[in-house]
């Protein structure tokens, strides 16, 4: 990290069995606030799952304090700087799981997870020949980048993928090599957990996920096409840094390759979708015709009270 920006943002997880979920909750929503950092973060039995910014004195201060408590001592932390603050506010909540899913088995990372291969091992696998790379997030995540010749799952929320894998996935899938990745890892401990008991055999995950290949020296983010989805205020940031870098989504309108996701105008809509500075211009930022109709009848109703 050569740019020296004023602010971080961290992305971090930790499997870990936490005995009072809901008092640890409290007390960090306390500490973040003191703090001064912003950003979400997820506190559970099973461990937390976390996202934030601050200055880099806040992160650094941020971080000594976790390493203090012996349960996250050992936390991995991906770093990002920046010029500002990536969200607006602070949310720690307390919840039943880390990461929601929809499967009738209950799935313990720490006990069975798939093989961790680290970018340069992820990157000699992405080359074999009969792999079967799944990216493990939601649709719209993948339509602005992705490993070359990775699966697009057809899925808007996480909590889909066990149905979706048994849809979509051949049988013979089965004894291939199968790689998963997702944004930080987290997704893909589960991910990987599920495979295992539907019978995959050779599961493997990216540690770190994608913004640690990112960042990783050797592989560069090589055949990582696009950009990659981020869940705060940057939307996206690149991951290939190579002259290989490209675009692969498309403008929702015109068809032009763009990777920008605005949401309509139309607060009962709000689709996120992918547009170019062009197309938001003529269309207001609507993603269609009737939304700017619906939008323009209710803001009259307001005005006029009726
Ligand atoms: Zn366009
Ligand atoms: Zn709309």
């Amino acid at each position: 990290m050569s740019e020296n920006k004023p602010y971080r943002i961290l992305l971090y997880y930790k499997y870990v069995h936490i005995d009072n979920p809901a008092e640890l909750t409290a007390e960090h929503l306390q500490f973040c606030k003191d703090l001064g950092v912003k950003g979400r973060i997820l506190i559970s039995e099973q461990g937390i799952n976390g996202t934030c910014s601050g200055t880099v004195e806040q992160t650094d201060a941020y971080i000594a304090h976790m390493r203090a408590n012996p349960l996250f001592a050992d936390m991995v932390y991906k770093i990002d700087e920046s010029e500002g603050h990536a969200f607006k506010k602070i949310f720690v909540r307390h919840k039943k799981e880390l990461v929601t899913l929809r499967y009738d088995k209950k799935l313990d990372p720490n006990v069975r997870t798939g093989k961790h291969l680290t970018p340069v091992e992820f990157y000699e696998e992405l080359q074999g020949d009969d792999v079967i790379i799944i990216d493990g997030r939601n649709d719209y995540e993948y339509d602005i980048g992705h490993f070359r010749g990775a699966i697009r799952p057809t899925v808007e929320s996480f909590r889909e993928f066990p149905e979706w894998l048994r849809k979509n996935l051949p049988e013979d899938a089965k004894n291939k090599k199968i790689l998963t990745y997702c944004t930080g890892g987290i997704r893909c401990e589960t991910l990987t957990g599920v495979l295992l008991e539907e019978g995959f055999s050779d599961v493997n995950q990216l540690e770190g996920g994608i913004v640690t290949y990112g960042k990783d020296e050797t592989v560069k983010g090589r055949l990582w096409d696009g950009k990659c989805y981020v869940f705060d205020e940057r939307i996206s940031v690149p991951i290939n840094r190579t002259d290989e870098d490209i675009i692969v989504g498309k403008c929702y309108h015109c068809g032009k390759a763009e990777d920008r996701y605005i949401n309509c105008a139309d607060d009962l809509c709000h689709r996120k979708h992918i547009c170019c500075p062009e197309c938001e211009a003529e269309h207001e930022s609507y993603c269609a015709p009737e939304c700017k109709v619906n939008d323009e009848a209710r803001k009259l109703k307001v005005v006029s009270g009726r």
